[in-house]
């Protein structure tokens, strides 16, 4: 197949990990025959630096017309001043918007020779595999943002559509999976999340009778992923309280870096990226773990260009060279050699030679 794919390598460390993820696209493409035309556009910092856009027409364009785009990573000390008037995240959220992606798919499925990398024991963490869907076009992160001198103000709205929409893409994922569905929410609290749990609610019981649908407070529900992981098979949440939590849940795989994403609307095309930031503490050294990006990368191969096989061929690769004993620094083990960014997508290709 032929397949154009927008790609945003952004700031920090993300040029850095999607080169190792480009690599394994290519030995992809070129074991089971596929042409991937990449198109490298501007984007975040790099892109307000180069003409005060981070979300550059020419970039946008190119991401509307593709069949799917990868991005690295954006933002940095150098753009996040108080008083800054254009941020990197703000060609980020627009990204997403203009994309239509309102649903965010975030894997955490601890690969068990990594057991020993999480601050978690490892008796909690054996058998964690879920999903998290994260709403992401919508709530507080899209409000009217107001300043005053003395105060600030963010609002967060829901319409009943976003909600359908969301619990529809996750509750069909659970079909998929252990037919289990925890929505999280603070409806105790706030009137948007009173409108999600009566929603979730109804969507559930007249379209998917077959799935158990539970509700959690967003506080316990911080609590009871780090006490009981294997409990939980798809999770549906707002926007921000998908955020954080998925950076909690990192810690059930090992490491932020090894985690990627799936931003999918209701067409083929997705924005597939790691669910790490730029990472400017370790930019510039080669040591950042690629696997996320590479992981997203078998999810763009899954999600939009509907090639089941490369992806599994993808994702047994990094299984292999993890099990190889495969370690960047932030999931290597006192005493383990640590690998360089280079050298992780080194082991990756190397599997993915003896798995193709
Ligand atoms: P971060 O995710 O960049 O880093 C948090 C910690 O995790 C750091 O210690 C970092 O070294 C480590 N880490 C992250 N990715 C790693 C990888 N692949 N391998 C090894 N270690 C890794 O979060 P932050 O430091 O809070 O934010 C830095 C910048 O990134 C900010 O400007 C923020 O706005 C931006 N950000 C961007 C995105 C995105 O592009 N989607 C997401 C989150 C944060």
């Amino acid at each position: 197949m032929k397949a154009r794919i927008a790609v945003l390598g952004g700031d920090g460390i993300g040029p850095e990990v999607i080169a190792e993820g480009l690599r394994c696209l290519e030995a992809i493409g070129s074991s089971f025959g596929h042409e991937f035309a990449l198109t490298h556009l501007p984007f975040g910092g790099a892109a307000i630096d180069a003409c005060g856009d981070p979300l550059p027409e020419s970039t946008l364009h190119a991401c509307l017309t593709a069949d799917a785009v990868l991005l690295g990573a954006i933002g940095g000390p150098k753009w996040s001043a108080p008083d800054a008037k254009v941020r990197p995240e703000q060609g980020l959220l627009r990204l997403r918007k203009e994309l239509g992606v309102y649903a965010n798919l975030r894997p955490v499925k601890l690969h068990s020779c990594l057991i020993g990398a999480s601050t978690i024991k490892p008796e909690v963490l054996e058998g964690v595999d879920l999903v998290f869907v994260r709403e992401l076009t919508g709530g507080i992160y899209f409000g009217e943002k107001k300043r005053d001198a003395l105060s600030a103000v963010d609002v967060c709205t829901y319409t009943v559509t976003e909600v359908e929409r969301i619990t529809r893409v996750a509750a069909r994922l659970a079909q998929q999976r252990r037919r289990k569905l925890t929505s999280i929410d603070k409806s105790n609290v706030l009137e948007t999340s009173r409108l999600w749990r009566e929603v979730a609610t109804r969507v559930r019981s007249a379209e998917f009778p077959d799935v158990a649908l539970d509700h959690m407070l967003v506080d316990a529900a911080a609590m009871h992923l780090i006490r009981r992981p294997r409990d939980f098979d798809v999770l549906v949440t707002e926007n921000m309280f998908g955020d954080i939590l998925t950076d909690e849940a990192s810690m059930l795989a090992g490491s932020l870096g090894l985690l990627p994403s799936a931003s999918l609307g209701d067409g083929k095309r997705g924005l597939y990226e790691p669910i790490h930031g730029s990472a400017p503490d370790i930019a510039g050294r080669g040591i950042a773990n690629p696997v996320g990006t590479i992981m997203s990368i078998a999810m763009l191969l899954r999600h939009s260009l509907e090639l089941t096989r490369e992806a599994e061929t993808l994702e047994v690769a990094v299984s292999r060279a993890l099990e190889g004993g495969a370690r960047t620094p932030d999931i290597a083990m006192s005493g383990e050699r640590a690998l360089t960014t280079r050298e992780m997508g080194d082991a990756v290709l190397g599997a993915l030679s003896r798995v193709g």
